[in-house]
């Protein structure tokens, strides 16, 4: 157990001793990690990951098979985790939703907000209202407010980490899907302002920003034309899409005590996409 803080400490007593040695961490204080959207692709690989580190693991989702499912398969590694029914758009569900994992398990370390849809709404004039509102209410309010409810309960154990999914579409222009585009700059807006508002008081909030992975939501999108696929896979200077372990890697690690410095970060996991 390392906590935020002692690598300095240690550096500040001892200095021949190097922060270095603790940089690839990925050493946890807390104990309970939450993650929405965690019945499918991304979020389900993430629950699996943070259970592999021994974390008690929330799932929540609106998909209740799903949902369930990820759990069975924590189960069935030895882990620890329980599933919570939770549409992330509705305030009531989010704050019953960190109502009972407290009751379950007494305290929230990390959250991983990931909940999200995409619609490719044609160019921007093509747009609906319907489509505008239902990208906006999930990948948008559905972060802020569990954010809004998962703050309190940070600053009242005197830390922790929360990590949202953004998209290097919230990075730059994403033709044809420009409400997405729009929300995922909104969660990019939500994680920086929130970081500096809770900076010193031990909370640390960055996003992850992947480019095309490999989940439903591709599938949906891409899959339908191969000449999609191909597309996809050329866009990544790596030449392939990402897989959701990759995303998982790179939350943990935003999570972890070896990220202790790191704060208001959008972490970009894309094959050298938006290197080019
Ligand atoms: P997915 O469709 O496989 O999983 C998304 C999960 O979110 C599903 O289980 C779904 O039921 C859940 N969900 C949707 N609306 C919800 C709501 N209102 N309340 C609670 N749960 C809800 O998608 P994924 O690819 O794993 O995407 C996860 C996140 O990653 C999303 O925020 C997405 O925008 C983002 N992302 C995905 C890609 C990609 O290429 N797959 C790229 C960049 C960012």
């Amino acid at each position: 157990m390392m906590l935020p803080g002692r690598v300095v400490a240690d550096y500040a007593l001892n200095p021949t001793k190097q922060p270095l040695e603790h940089a690839m961490s990925m050493t946890f204080s807390g104990q309970v990690a939450l993650v929405t959207g965690g019945a499918a692709g991304i979020g389900r690989a993430t629950a699996l990951a943070f259970a592999r580190e021994g974390l008690k693991v929330v799932v929540a989702d609106l998909d209740l098979a799903g949902g369930e499912a990820t759990v069975a398969l924590i189960h069935a590694a030895g882990g620890e985790a329980l599933f919570i029914a939770c549409d992330v758009t509705r305030d009531a569900e989010v704050r019953q939703l960190h109502e009972r994992l407290i009751a379950a398990y007494g305290r929230l370390d990390y959250a991983y907000n990931n909940a999200g849809i995409e619609i490719e709404q044609g160019r921007l004039a093509e747009g609906s209202e319907a489509e505008f509102d239902a990208i906006m209410g999930v990948n948008v309010k559905g972060v802020w407010l569990c954010m809004k409810y998962q703050l309190p309960l940070l600053l009242a154990q005197g830390g922790g980490a929360i990590v949202n999914t953004a998209s290097v579409a919230g990075l730059g222009a994403a033709p044809k899907m420009s409400i997405y585009s729009a929300s995922k700059h909104a969660v990019i807006g939500l994680t920086k302002s929130a970081a500096i508002e809770y900076a010193k008081k031990g909370i640390r909030v960055n996003a992850v920003c992947p480019a095309v992975i490999d989940t439903d939501m591709f599938r949906r999108a891409y899959e339908a034309d191969p000449r999609k696929a191909e597309f996809a896979a050329a866009m990544h200077p790596v030449g392939r899409i990402g897989t959701v372990e990759e995303i998982a890697s790179a939350v943990l690690y935003l999570c972890s005590d070896g990220a202790a410095f790191t704060t208001g970060h959008c972490l970009t996991v894309d094959g050298g996409a938006t290197a080019i």
